[in-house]
């Protein structure tokens, strides 16, 4: 594998990075699948939230309502043993528990009601199917307060919360405290009930209408991303080939299929930032094929194309893994050899110029004879940040040299005066 096959990141960016770091159609389509997952999922627990707090509020209306017309009815029917009295409010001398009693229990438990006060407008418990409780202040109860202004409150309780219903024998219930005033007959608030609602059997509505409620949004949910998918697939893909074909041409060369100048340049200026920053070895050969003109000349211009391009890939196939060979110039090829200090790139050189001495290139016929000279730099970690350019034109001397001495060999830098 070389350089320039390694991806940009493997990471979805937008775990690690933010959109502008997005420079792939694969690296797109992960990050809009992350979102697409996040929001679906936000989009499920939001609608199971709301689902359960509409079937609660329903539930507790329709408590608050049942409760309500329950108390006034009630009254109505105990109007005497409740009300007439000479203040026409509700009185804790003149109730008597018994008959309330009795009263009560007819009618508490066909409609679910499992426990009732009965309050005084000084807040005294006049009645209550707790008998501990009566005659006792209720003080500071802001529901009692909102109730003899004549203002209806109910509230949901579960059975962790803080109800004296032990002594009824009822556990594990859900119940709805609905609190209502008392009128007398001149329309004045003559006192206040508490009604304690089991709305147990509405628990498991609600767990249902949870359920079924986010199960048909998850469906609709998937139905819409599988839609969503199967039309997108397609332009993603072609999105995907077209990237491809863009990268492909913005670093490699056309006519040998490895790295354009730009892209070995670009490796080349990063080898030079990790030399300065971690030390190590880096060398550069510089190679140029020898009176290439006279090929063009002697055989035509395409067998020259074929020569550069048999030369590029000879150059490659001599290379290790993690070096990285450009195109240069016309016949002109540049190698980086991280890892390599210049006696060792002298070896490659040598290496490479062998092989393309003994290349066997047939075109039209014609066996083609071919050599390579090299200039070879060695780079050294320096303070200073230093441009590429200046190691190419040492390199660059070297090359000049080797053509100088009669071409098809390789001179090292450091040698020259
Ligand atoms: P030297 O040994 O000194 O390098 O001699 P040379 O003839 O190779 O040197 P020169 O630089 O004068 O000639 C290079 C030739 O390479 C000139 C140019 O027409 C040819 N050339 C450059 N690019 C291409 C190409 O893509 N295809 C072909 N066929 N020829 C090319
Ligand atoms: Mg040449
Ligand atoms: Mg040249």
């Amino acid at each position: 594998m070389f350089w320039t096959d390694y991806k940009v990141s493997h990471l979805p960016p937008l775990m690690t990075q933010k959109w502008d770091d997005i420079h792939t159609p694969t690296q797109l389509i992960r990050s809009m699948f992350i979102l697409l997952s996040i929001l679906g999922s936000a989009i499920l627990i939001f609608s199971a939230i709301t689902i359960y707090l509409v079937s609660k509020t329903y539930i507790l209306d329709r408590a608050e309502a049942e409760a309500i017309s329950m108390s006034r009815s009630f009254t109505n029917n105990h109007y005497e043993l409740l009300l007439a009295n000479e203040n026409a409010q509700i009185d804790i001398s003149n109730i008597s528990e018994d008959k309330l009693d009795t009263s009560f229990h007819q009618t508490l438990d066909p409609f679910h009601m499992i426990k009732v006060k009965v309050f005084t407008p000084d807040r005294t418990i006049a009645y209550s199917t707790d008998k501990t409780v009566i005659g006792t202040m209720n003080i500071g109860n802001e529901s009692l307060e909102k109730a003899l202004t004549g203002i209806h409150v109910s509230k949901m309780y579960n059975k962790e919360s803080e109800m004296d219903l032990a002594f009824e024998k009822h556990f594990d219930i859900d119940v709805v405290a609905t609190y209502t005033a008392i009128y007398n007959q001149s329309g004045q608030i003559a006192g206040a009930i508490e009604i304690y609602q089991d709305v147990t059997r509405f628990r498991d509505d609600i767990n249902f209408a949870v359920l079924t409620g986010t199960l048909i949004v998850l469906t609709n949910l998937l139905i819409i991303f599988f839609i969503a998918y199967r039309l997108m697939k397609l332009p993603l893909s072609a999105l995907k080939i077209a990237h491809n074909k863009l990268q492909k041409m913005a670093t490699k060369d056309g006519l040998t299929q490895i790295n354009n100048r730009s892209q070995a340049l670009s490796f080349f200026e990063k080898e030079i930032e990790r030399l300065n920053q971690f030390g190590g070895k880096l060398s550069i050969l510089l190679m140029d094929l020898d009176k290439f003109k006279s090929v063009n000349d002697t055989y035509g211009h395409p067998a020259g194309d074929e020569v550069i391009k048999q030369t590029a890939k000879a150059i490659r196939a001599s290379l290790r893994q993690g070096d990285c060979v450009g195109r240069y110039g016309g016949e002109e090829f540049i190698v980086i050899l991280p890892n390599a200090d210049e006696k060792q790139a002298f070896d490659v050189a040598e290496r490479i110029r062998n092989a393309i001495e003994n290349l066997k290139i047939v075109y039209d016929e014609n066996t083609i004879p071919v050599s390579i000279s090299a200039g070879i730099t060695e780079v050294f970690p320096t303070a200073e940040e230093e441009e590429p350019d200046s190691f190419i034109k040492q390199a660059d001397i070297a090359l000049y040299e080797a053509k100088a001495r009669g071409r098809n060999c390789a001179i090292r830098s450091s040698l020259l005066e």
